[in-house]
This record gives C-alpha cells, structure tokens and sequence, in this order.
C-alpha cells in the first residue's frame, strides 16, 4: 500500500511537472523568435527596431516614413 501510494504521488508529480514544461515551452520559442530577429537602430532617432520592420535606403536605417524624408 506505501510503495501504491508512493508511486501515485511520483506519478502526479512527473504529470505536473511535464505539464509545467509544455506550457512554458511555448513562451520559450516566441523568446527565440523575438530574440532571433535583428535589432535595427535608426539612423536619425537611434531607435531599436526589428529589421522587418524598418526602413533601409542607402545603407542607413530609418524607424518611420518621416525620419526617412
Ligand atoms: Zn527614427
């Protein structure tokens, strides 16, 4: 009966444990995505911005359609 109960006990803990982990998995890999992008400064502003984002025109960083102008 200790050993049955002992093992239910490990068994909870192990299922809640890898519960944990699945759900902070997914936090991780949007951290890696966000981190995996490269950070452009503007060239005008020195604001960081991904590099999807941004504007680049003659070698030079631009955050907005203004600071470009
Ligand atoms: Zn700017």
């Amino acid at each position: 009966m200790g050993i049955l109960k002992l093992i239910v006990v490990v068994l909870v803990v192990w299922l809640g444990f890898s519960l944990f982990k699945k759900i902070r998995k997914p936090s991780v890999k949007t951290e890696e995505k966000s981190s995996s992008s490269k950070m452009l400064a503007c060239s005008v502003c020195k604001t960081h911005i991904p590099e999807n984002e941004a504007i680049i025109q003659d070698g030079k960083v631009y955050c907005s359609k203004e600071h470009l102008e």
